[in-house]
């Protein structure tokens, strides 16, 4: 309290705003921007306890002044020595900071920016001490880096305004979820390239926000994807544990505009990210989140405020973060779209593991520019920082390192499996959960500001392999369902620890014990030898019955073209029926997961209504048409439960009523009765259940629900030209 309040209390008293300033420039700067920077009306926060970290921060907002937390006999002054620092702090700290009054026109002079100030060279693995009261895990504690940037070290005409919260803390924290957008609001304030919209609702009842990070004023004024630009899209805090993107892009967007005060810099990039995107999960910031994770000292928690994982949601959209994503998403279409996390698992010397689409489901264009430019790029310089990267590990066999790594096809449930639908480069980041908060946070950093400095300057190719990878889409007659890994592999060398099983003592068990000071090379087998499992030919179209406007509107929400029929039109089609559907146990994601089931096609005449929906194939984002329409794709609507009902059975007979009326059928169906009669003879106990019987003629009579177990949506066989919708 005293801290927060008596540069004010001594302004008051002071002659001369100027005078007062001279005499307390240090203590002003000792204090993290947010407690002084009200000028742009964000709320003060001021540590109430040194170490107090579980609720360390508690806020005055200006209708709290004055309340019985200040100390009464000074009540008077103090209001008084904050109503004038609220006044005058603005004026004096830009006259302390040599800038103008009012809003200055653009961000200044950091220079040079985050090279220079982030990347020295690291050595690791080195190993901060947790700043949580419980230290997840036993090892040593070291010192910081020596050439961390620093309030001091940073060469800058504004030295506490733009430094970010993690960086002011040494890395000991990571930002508290009510300072991550006050802190681009005041970049807003300082620089043209910058703008911040909100984009839609949350779980969390909070809006979800976008920054817009350009030179091009289309991206501002028309708030639309510039021409001649590459789009960078960067998703944050999807599981608001995994916090290091989220300082590490604060950082970022703050290097990206003093750099775009250089006319030759970044004049092909747009930068777009949701610098929180779990709000619910993040404001649930605390220290005894993510139990084995090396720090911050607080941090968010991994589902979203209704329970959602929403990196499982990104086909089922059940989250209001989700559809408020896919404006987004959508609006911006970006080539790349970075998503940022921290691993869990195994231990090794990487700080960053990586997915990249480099798979052979990804369209040729992209993947080539993916395989053969980006991603050695990114290699040969994340190495050069000492910040060495490889594929996100996931061993072949449980804890077994020496069992090989696994690649794999990712579903679209996934950011990364669904931004490749739309022929959207994905990038998943995966800093290393055991690296240090500052060794996460900067690799993290490097890793998106190598990737936007490519995109940047090779704008040009990746635009183009963009555009030939749309024209593919919408060109191809067969589409790859399903993919499988073969056992195929190639040796590869792994950066890992030695490690050996010893037996704990809480629960007897052999677990893996790495050991950090013996780092080692492993040779292992890398399995990402990825082939065609069940290849379709694609159909000219869907057409989904009205009624499922649940699916209808998801596909609209995606920018999926689709044309509502105006009169009854008759098609030839294929429909699937479904049997042997088995679910999972327990909801999965707020759903009963279709695990498993049996198709059977039909071709058929099929009468669709006025109204229905018409989908056509022809058109770029076929890919997730096909994803999400095919029955038996992996993450498709109906395994996520769109159709539940259809495998319910809704009417049913009173056996002694429907007694007579089957009777009626075996007289006038001769085929019918020969094989009942057949089967009483060849099934005795089937001849001796009334109730089966009845129930194996209500199924082949006229009153049998047509509905059953047959998928809603068909697919259409005729060419376009034969299509008559009007
Ligand atoms: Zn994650």
């Amino acid at each position: 309290m005293r801290c927060l309040f008596s540069p004010y209390v001594a302004l008051a008293r002071s002659a001369t705003p100027l005078r007062f300033f001279a005499q307390h420039r240090k203590s002003l700067t000792r204090y993290p921007p947010s407690v002084l920077s009200n000028r742009w009306g964000q709320p003060l926060v001021v540590a109430q306890e040194q170490g107090d970290h579980s609720r360390s921060h508690r806020r005055f907002g200006r209708n709290s002044l004055g309340s019985r937390r200040m100390p009464h006999p000074k009540l008077f002054r103090v209001a008084l020595a904050v109503v004038m620092g609220l006044m005058l702090g603005g004026i004096e700290l830009s006259a302390l900071l040599a800038a103008p009054p009012v809003r200055p026109p653009r961000l200044t002079a950091f220079s040079p920016p985050s090279t220079d100030l982030h990347s020295p060279k690291r050595t690791h693995p080195p190993h901060l001490p947790t700043s949580r009261p419980f230290p997840s895990v036993p090892h040593q504690a070291l010192p910081l880096h020596t050439n961390a940037p620093t309030l001091r070290s940073l060469p800058t005409t504004r030295p506490t305004t733009f430094v970010t919260h993690a960086e002011q803390t040494q890395f000991r924290e990571s930002v508290d979820p009510s300072s991550v957008m006050p802190y681009y609001r005041r970049l807003a304030q300082t620089s043209p390239y910058i703008h911040i919209e909100q984009i839609g609702q949350t779980d969390h009842g909070s809006p979800l926000e976008l920054v817009v990070v350009s030179k091009h004023p289309d991206a501002h004024r028309a708030r639309r994807p510039p021409k001649d630009h590459v789009i960078l899209f960067v998703l944050n805090g999807i599981h608001a544990g995994e916090v290091c993107g989220i300082d590490a892009t604060q950082m970022l967007v703050r290097d990206l505009l003093l750099r775009m005060n250089d006319p030759t810099q970044l004049n092909h990039l747009t930068f777009v990210t949701i610098p929180v995107f779990n709000l619910g999960g993040h404001a649930r910031f605390h220290p005894y989140n993510r139990v084995n994770q090396e720090g911050p000292a607080r941090m968010g928690f991994r589902a979203n405020a209704r329970g959602y994982n929403l990196n499982r949601d990104f086909t089922k959209a059940d989250t209001a973060n989700m559809r408020s994503f896919y404006k987004a998403f959508h609006r911006w279409s970006p080539h790349i779209l970075i998503d940022n996390h921290t691993t869990n698992g195994a231990d090794y010397q990487y700080p960053m593991t990586y997915l990249i689409s480099e798979l052979p489901n990804v369209a040729a264009p992209l993947r080539r520019w993916v395989g053969q430019e980006l991603k050695p790029y990114l290699a040969k310089e994340m190495k050069a920082l000492g910040y060495p990267i490889c594929p996100y590990v996931m061993y072949k066999k449980g804890d077994e390192l020496k069992s090989g790594i696994l690649r794999g096809v990712p579903p679209p449930r996934f950011s990364t499996g669904y931004g490749e639908l739309f022929n959207t480069i994905t990038l998943l980041s995966e800093a290393h959960m055991l690296k240090d908060f500052r060794t996460r946070v900067m690799a993290t950093y490097h890793l998106m500001r190598h990737t936007l400095e490519y995109a940047n300057q090779h704008a040009a190719t990746l635009r183009k392999a963009r555009i030939l990878a749309d024209r593919q889409s919408t060109q191809s007659k067969r589409y790859v369902l399903h993919w499988r890994r073969t056992e195929k592999s190639r040796p590869v060398e792994f950066l890992g620890y030695a490690y050996k099983r010893t037996q704990g003592t809480a629960s007897g068990g052999r677990w893996i014990q790495y050991d950090r000071t013996r780092p080692v090379t492993f040779t292992l087998p890398f399995f990402d030898d990825i082939v065609p499992a069940r290849t379709i030919d694609i159909p000219t179209g869907y057409l989904i019955p009205r009624a499922w406007y649940d699916v209808i509107t998801r596909l609209q929400a995606n920018r999926i073209q689709i044309t509502r029929l105006t009169k009854p039109t008759r098609f030839r089609v294929q429909q699937a029926f479904l049997s042997q559907p088995r679910w999972v146990s327990r909801p999965y994601e707020g759903r009963m997961l279709l695990t498993s089931f049996q198709t059977r096609w039909i071709t058929r005449e099929y009468l669709a209504q006025k109204g229905d929906v018409w989908v056509s194939t022809r058109q770029p984002f076929v890919r997730y048409i096909l994803e999400m329409l095919e029955p038996e794709a992996q993450d498709s609507f109906l395994r996520w439960g769109f159709f539940q009902t259809i495998f319910q059975q809704k009417e049913y007979f009173s056996p002694y009523l429907f007694e007579k009326t089957a009777q009626q059928l075996l007289e006038k169906a001769p085929i019918l009765r020969k094989k009942y009669q057949e089967k009483l003879q060849k099934e005795p106990a089937f001849a001796s259940d009334a109730l089966r019987r009845l129930q194996y003629l209500y199924k082949r009579s006229p009153y049998h629900e047509r509905d059953l177990n047959r998928y809603p949506i068909v697919r259409i066989l005729q060419t376009l030209p034969e299509i008559r919708l009007r």
